[in-house]
């Protein structure tokens, strides 16, 4: 089954807004080199958003996600300082396409676990609001040292805890992006960490839609997109993304310059 090839590029916090109107002028001439095949997503600071849409809002060659929203504030809870909504992002100006779910630094720093993961996809299923998640998975190091029963235990956790109650058809709206933590971002020292290698990346792809066989159907995990992310970059995307179960990427430090990004969707194609 063909499934639905996208690039993700996740901007995190390191954009300012001057930042996205330098990555869009850059971005203007080249997008048209994406091929029609991939479909591309930036996932920029709430503060860029308007940028990203003042230039591409109308363009569908690039759609535009938030990196995260807060669970159960509405119009009508109390007031919670420092809050973005789905009622937010819902309403926004802007054509907000997609939201990051549990991506493991928000699982860290905002001390986040697969239930507030649930409630996050569960207000998606229910707002009926067309806006699609991009569910993060990944093991740390110690997980990955004890071997792949205990690798697959843990995504298998991730998993059947962050989609309970999600139904077959609110889940083929849902992208499953795979990210090792051992292999995300930099060292403490500053330094790039590895990415993981193609076959390390595709034996968890496939445990994943092994599991999501178990928890919905084959033909379901047969067409839902996974991606992989972890120091994805031009000059590996080729091998990670010819796996047989790796349908795309969500790339952090070098979807920060529009010519690598653009490099990645064509390895993508
Ligand atoms: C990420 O943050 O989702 C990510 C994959 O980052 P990087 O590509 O920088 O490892």
């Amino acid at each position: 089954m063909s499934r639905q090839i996208i690039i993700g590029g996740n901007w995190k916090h390191s954009m300012t807004e001057a930042d996205t109107v330098e990555f869009c002028e850059e971005m203007k001439p080249l997008i048209e080199q994406k091929p029609t095949s991939v479909k591309l997503i930036i996932a920029a600071p709430d503060l860029c958003i308007h940028i990203l849409e003042r230039y591409f809002g109308k363009d569908d060659r690039i759609e535009i996600s938030v990196q995260h929203f807060d669970i159960g504030v509405s119009p009508t809870t109390g007031a919670r300082t420092g809050a973005t909504t789905l009622n937010q992002i819902e309403k926004s100006e802007s054509n907000i396409q997609w939201v990051i779910i549990g991506h493991s630094e928000v699982r860290e720093y905002s001390h986040i676990d697969n239930r507030y993961i649930n409630q996050q996809l569960l207000e998606l299923q229910e707002s009926k609001s067309g806006i699609r998640p991009i569910l993060c998975i990944g093991e740390d190091f110690d997980i990955r040292e004890q071997g792949t029963e205990v690798l697959k235990d843990y995504l298998k956790k991730q998993l059947t805890e962050g989609l309970a109650d999600i139904s077959a058809e609110f889940m083929k709206k849902i992208v499953i992006a795979y990210e090792p933590i051992w292999a995300i971002g930099k060292k403490t020292d500053g330094s790039a960490k590895e990415s993981a290698t193609s076959d390390q990346a595709q034996e968890s792809c496939n445990i994943i839609r092994s599991i999501i066989i178990e928890l919905y159907n084959q033909e379901l995990a047969d067409g839902i997109t996974i991606q992989y992310g972890g120091s994805m970059k031009a000059k590996n995307a080729e091998e990670l993304l010819s796996q047989t179960d790796i349908d795309g990427g969500l790339i952090g430090g070098a979807s920060k310059e529009a010519q690598s990004l653009i490099d990645i969707t064509k390895a993508a194609s």
